[in-house]
């Protein structure tokens, strides 16, 4: 690394509150498509899509020109006018998705849409219990914070009245079970236990298609759809947060489309806008109703704002035309067989899981014990980072060491072959050649 980038790290230890572990190369000044440039002029494909947000690609031309036409018309305004770009926006979100699901609001952020969502749902029910998963995220405004069960509870007070249910986390079943001969167990005791706790005032469930951040867990077809039934047997809201999985990165438009069926209230946001700050909850005209007939109200300086609008117009519009939902069902295929392919030469590949574009690789010490390989998957990592591949890596001390592989949306086979060759050679170069027994 370069003196440059040292330095640039340094001044950002002294002057930027430390919001994640630590600052890490490389320093980035461009990217465009799957690629991102650091400062040195060096490139990395970028298999993250930044935050899961660059869904088709860094910079996407499409985007650029929303982003101009936007800066010659409007860009904001007071939060009680609208542009016609946002009704616009609106309307063609309705056409998208099923009826009733046609009421939007639109914001910025994940947490933001999941806020919405929780709110929107205690005043329609006017109760205020909220379920979600083990290892979920939904953001860390407090709300949301309050049923995101990963990470950021510890130290951070008193959360909002919640219970989670244990993930449905087959490759570690928290029940000891097996799917399909377990009927779901793990959802059955968790409601059992969620009815003995509560105070008769479960107002919704929130959940992601497949647990993200949390380990990129997939949960097995068919829970989805018994989870939603539970939530029918309580009259409690269904929210579904589709903030890495809507328009595309699963295979199909939503990931509601594959199982469970569609929310009562879905949360949309890192895809929406190719990297532009946007989100929207969406529900049915009556629980909107009833939400606005109980006192719902919500403002912030950037709700409607007519910029991402725009660039959510533009987003959508590319996601169609270029059927980006099937280029992620048959990229996602070939890459997932080709990772599976590698689980059969390296032991410390335990597991290869996801949909789409959308991919787990969970590294383990030995394939029986299942012994997350912390400080292996870690350094498997930065081997690729110095090879030109940037994945995440999820990691709970003693629990998991997961990667979560997303690359654009647009990425090439070319690409994808690229990266399976530095994961390949990155692999071998921290366990050596080491066949499985
Ligand atoms: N929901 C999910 C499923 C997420 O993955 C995230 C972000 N990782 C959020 C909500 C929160 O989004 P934001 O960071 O934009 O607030």
């Amino acid at each position: 690394m370069s003196a440059s980038q040292l330095d640039l790290l340094e001044r950002a230890r002294k002057h930027l509150i430390r919001y994640c572990r630590t600052w890490q190369p490389p320093v980035i000044v461009s990217g465009r498509g799957s690629t991102v440039i650091d400062v040195d002029g060096r490139e990395y494909l970028d298999f993250t899509s930044g935050q899961m947000c660059a869904t088709i690609g860094h910079n996407h031309p499409r985007v650029v020109k929303a982003l101009a036409t936007s800066a010659q018309r409007i860009l904001h305004l007071n939060s009680a006018l609208l542009a016609p770009e946002t009704i616009e926006l609106a309307e063609r979100l309705a056409s998208l998705l099923p009826p009733p699901l046609s009421m939007s609001i639109f914001l910025n952020t994940g947490s933001e849409s999941n806020e919405i969502a929780l709110k929107l749902a205690k005043l329609c029910t006017g109760r205020f219990e909220t379920v979600g998963l083990t290892k979920s995220f939904h953001g860390l405004t407090v709300g949301a914070g309050s049923s995101t069960y990963a990470i950021a509870r510890r130290g951070h007070g008193p959360a909002l009245p919640g219970f989670a249910l244990p993930a449905p986390y087959c490759y570690r079943c928290p029940v000891r079970s097996t799917f399909p001969g377990c009927d779901f167990l793990c959802l059955r005791a968790g409601f059992e236990l969620v009815d003995a706790e509560s105070v008769g005032s479960l107002a919704a469930c929130i959940v992601e298609p497949i647990i993200s951040a949390g380990g990129l867990i997939d949960p097995p077809h068919g829970y989805l759809a018994a989870l939603r039934a539970e939530c029918r047997k309580r009259e409690m809201i269904y929210i579904l947060d589709e903030a890495q999985t809507a328009f595309g990165r699963l295979g199909t438009m939503f990931a509601f489309e594959q199982d469970g069926g569609a929310p009562d209230i879905l949360t949309l946001s890192k895809t929406f806008g190719g990297g532009v700050p946007i989100a929207a909850t969406v529900t049915r005209p009556e629980i909107e109703a009833r939400a606005v007939e109980n006192g719902f109200f919500h403002i912030t300086s950037h709700v409607s704002d007519p910029l991402p609008s725009l660039v959510g117009l533009a987003v959508l519009g590319l996601i169609e035309e270029e059927k980006l939902a099937d280029a992620a069902r048959t990229q996602g295929e070939y890459f997932i067989g080709r990772l599976r392919a590698l689980a059969q030469r390296f032991e410390i590949i335990g597991d290869v899981r996801g949909r789409g574009l959308l991919i787990g690789v969970e590294f383990v010490r030995d394939r029986r014990s299942k012994e997350p390989a912390e400080i292996e998957g870690a350094k498997i990592t930065r081997e690729c980072l110095n090879r030109g591949l940037l994945v995440s890596i999820v990691q709970f001390p003693g629990s998991l060491s997961v990667w979560r592989i997303a690359p654009p949306l647009t990425t090439t086979r070319a690409e994808i072959d690229r990266a399976l060759e530095i994961i390949e050679n990155s692999i071998r170069a921290v366990v050596g050649g080491q066949a499985h027994s």
